[in-house]
Parts: structure tokens; C-alpha cells; sequence
């Protein structure tokens, strides 16, 4: 299809998947700025006056603020991360960044994670401007960078230097949240109202070096190996908060099991079980280790990475928990934590939403729901704005969604670029 036969939020995610920004971590990065100035282009275009703030050279956020028709309202921000995540060209079934469309899908990194939601929010706007309406309150468009890296040179920096970007907002919406899963053999829609908390941690054991041929007991690497292993097959129990229950609940209210087995309700969800099974314990996964410089010398040192998601309030408890596993002789470090967040899932906005999505798929019930990791939400948080996942898709029930966030084959149907177009509309029209 010739790109000025596509559907203008298609072409926006395409042409945004096109500019390769992916993030690598840590600092290194290709940079956010030619996605930013597309973005603001666009904005430019649409009489808007976007303003740029590059707190490192090429990290470029982007913002612009839309006038509502009632002013005394608290202003609604929308935003997106302009940054992917690393994709490997051989792992995918097409070029990680040619915005392909093939059987009616988007393919390529950023199509879920989340180019899909940018370009949904710039092509909602778009229309409102166009038919010359204005949205119900003032908007607040944001496009951050370096999300993917804890949104250093991004929200986080953006919150503290640009606070001015957020004059009079109470809300935000964003991503992860706002798509349909399937429930037996009905259906449901996940809107995210909270966050799980967030520790990257290392460990670290000491020993003493030596020559690899000697008895040698005194090993870090076999004392690390045996914390690591503590940690990868604990098993953490279920705890349940307002939000889950509200989604267990729910989810088996739609579908009539009277199972009270959170982890049994959540295989009805089909390929977004283990999505869901993670926001009702604590995650410890063990990601990386560092140990050794040649195969005849024992190293005096040796550390692992871990990364530890735990719900809103318990990290204190859980940092003891894990220092009880690794045992006396390991060392815990915390490299970087972040906040949980948990809103209730009530209030004007969150009818507001869950009207919108009702008046385009009607029937199909709305959830609430913590997710398992974070987005800038967080940050937001932080100068009083309550953050929530929504970024309505209606998608098929065995296309493994949840399971394409910084997976391979990330794709997203046309269509239901289209339907989430047509419900933000909605959405920033009436509230
Ligand atoms: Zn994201």
C-alpha cells in the first residue's frame, strides 16, 4: 500500500519505527533527536509550538501543550518514549527497523514497546485539531527519551529541569495497559494502575586468589554459584493488593471459574499468563555474571546481577529475605532502585477511560492491573502526577502481546492502531 493510502496513525509508527533509536543502556545510545524533530514537525505542523530539551547531546525530549476548551481543569498528560530497545537483525523474521506491513500487522522494534502508543496519541490530536475542536482540558504532550535506561536523561531529568513542562497536571496516560487479553473464552481489556517496585542488585563474594591447581576451598565463584542458585529457584508467594484482587475478581467473574488459585485463574489469560503471574509475588531474577580472567587462576572476587521486582511497600522486607538466602558470606549491593506505584481504580479519568474503550468494543469488561515492571510513570509520580497504562488496543486473542515487549517480532495489527486512535480521540474530546 502506497504510504499516502495508509491510515495516518499507521504511517506515524512506521515512519517513527524507521528512525533506528535504540537504546543500549548505560549511557550508550543512538539517540532520540531525529525521532523528537519528526515528532515535532508533526506537532509544528499542526499549529502547535513544540519546545526541545537535550540534556545530553542527542537524548531529545519533546513537548508540546494543546489549549482545552475549560482551562480551570487540571491538564492531562500524554506521553511516549521515543527509545527502543536493542533488536538483534538476525533474530527476527524482517528488519528490526523497515516498519514492514505484512498480513495487516506493523512489524519491527517499537511496534508494542512503543511507537504504536506515539503515534497514537499524535494521530488522536491530529484529529481533534483538524476538525477544529479542542480537547476538554489542556493536554500536555510529551515524548521522553532514555526510558529504557530508567529515564536518566529523560523523565527523570525532564521532571526535575523542566517542571515547568507540567504546569496544572494532576493525570497522566501512557503505556502498557489499555489492550485486550483473552479470558476463557471471553475477553477483557487490562487498564495498568500501579507499578511494581524496582532493585537491580549485585552480589558479591570474596575469596582468596590462588593457582587453579591447588585444594583450594576458599573459592568465590563456587560461594557466589550457590547464593545465585538460592535466588533463581526460590519460589516467592503469592500477595495479593486492591488491584489484583480487583483483576482476580474480575477475570473470573467474566468467565464463571470459581477457582480461587490466582495463578490457575491467570492460564485463562491465555499467552499473557506468566505476564500476569508476575504481578502478584516478587521476581528475583539473576541476569549477569562477572568472575575470572584466566582458566588457572582462582579470582579473589566474583558477582552476579540481579533483577528484583517487588510489589509497592515491601522492599524492606524483601532485601531481608534476600540477604537471609545469599547467607552471611555474600555481599548485597544495590545498584539502582526505583518506587512502586498503586492508584485505586476509581475517579473521573478511569471512568473516562473505561468509557471510551466501552463505547468502541461494548461488553467487553475493563480491569485494573499492577504491572510487573515500570515506565515513566514513575517519574511523574515524583512532582504529583498519578500515571496510568492505557494504550487501547483491541487485539487478537492468541497474538502473544504481552510476550513482544522487548521480544523478538514485535508487531502490532493496523486495525488496532486504528481502534486505539479512535478511542484516545474519544477519550481527550470528553474528559
Ligand atoms: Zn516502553
Amino acid at each position: 500500500m502506497p504510504a499516502e493510502e495508509l491510515p495516518e496513525v499507521v504511517r506515524l509508527a512506521r515512519d517513527l519505527i524507521r528512525i533506528d533509536t535504540t537504546n543500549y543502556g548505560g549511557g550508550r545510545a543512538n539517540g532520540e533527536r531525529e525521532a523528537a524533530r519528526y515528532v515535532g514537525a508533526f506537532l509544528e505542523g499542526l499549529g502547535l509550538e513544540p519546545e526541545y530539551y537535550e540534556p545530553v547531546e542527542r537524548r531529545t525530549n519533546v513537548m508540546a501543550r494543546v489549549e482545552g476548551a475549560d482551562p480551570s481543569k487540571p491538564a492531562l498528560v500524554l506521553h511516549g518514549h521515543l527509545d527502543v530497545v536493542p533488536a538483534v537483525a538476525a533474530d527476527w523474521s524482517v528488519d528490526p527497523f523497515a516498519g514492514e506491513i505484512r498480513d495487516g500487522l506493523l512489524w519491527g522494534r517499537g511496534a508494542v514497546d512503543m511507537k504504536d502508543m506515539d503515534a497514537m496519541i499524535l494521530a488522536s490530536v491530529a484529529d481533534l485539531i483538524r476538525s477544529g475542536e479542542k480537547p476538554a482540558r489542556d493536554l500536555i504532550l510529551v515524548f521522553f527519551s532514555d526510558e529504557e535506561n530508567g529515564g536518566v536523561e529523560g523523565s527523570a531529568r525532564v521532571v526535575k529541569e523542566r517542571p515547568e513542562w507540567f504546569r496544572g497536571a494532576t493525570e497522566a496516560i501512557s503505556e502498557v495497559g489499555g489492550y485486550s487479553i483473552p479470558v476463557g473464552d471471553k475477553s477483557a481489556y487490562l487498564l495498568q494502575v500501579g507499578e511494581k517496585a524496582l532493585m537491580w542488585i549485585t552480589l558479591r563474594a570474596r575469596g582468596r586468589a590462588g593457582h587453579g591447581s591447588r585444594v583450594h576451598p576458599d573459592n568465590a565463584i563456587t560461594r557466589l554459584a550457590r547464593a545465585v542458585e538460592k535466588i533463581g529457584s526460590a519460589t516467592w508467594p503469592v500477595e495479593l493488593t486492591d488491584t489484583t484482587r480487583a483483576l482476580l475478581d474480575g477475570m473470573t467473574g467474566v468467565c464463571g471459574s470459581d477457582s480461587d488459585d490466582p495463578d490457575e485463574i491467570a492460564r485463562l489469560a491465555g499467552p499473557a499468563e506468566a505476564f500476569l503471574a508476575s504481578t502478584w509475588r516478587t521476581t528475583a531474577n539473576p541476569t549477569g555474571l562477572t568472575a575470572g580472567y584466566k582458566h588457572n587462576v582462582i579470582p579473589d572476587a566474583a558477582s552476579a546481577t540481579l533483577d528484583v521486582r517487588v510489589l509497592p511497600g515491601t522492599e524492606e522486607r524483601v532485601l531481608a529475605e534476600l540477604s537471609e538466602l545469599v547467607g552471611d558470606d555474600v555481599e548485597i549491593e544495590i545498584f539502582h532502585r526505583d518506587i512502586g506505584l498503586e492508584a485505586p481504580f476509581e475517579g473521573a479519568l478511569v471512568e473516562a477511560m473505561v468509557g471510551a474503550l466501552g463505547a468502541h468494543d461494548p461488553g467487553v469488561p475493563v480491569l485494573p492491573y499492577l504491572l510487573g515492571a515500570g515506565t515513566d510513570n514513575k517519574a511523574l509520580s515524583t512532582i504529583g502526577i498519578t500515571g496510568y497504562g492505557f494504550a487501547p488496543l483491541q487485539l487478537p486473542r492468541d497474538l502473544d502481546f504481552t510476550g513482544m515487549f522487548h521480544g523478538v517480532d514485535e508487531r502490532v495489527p493496523t486495525a488496532a492502531l486504528e481502534f486505539g486512535q479512535k478511542v484516545l480521540t474519544d477519550l481527550i474530546r470528553t474528559y
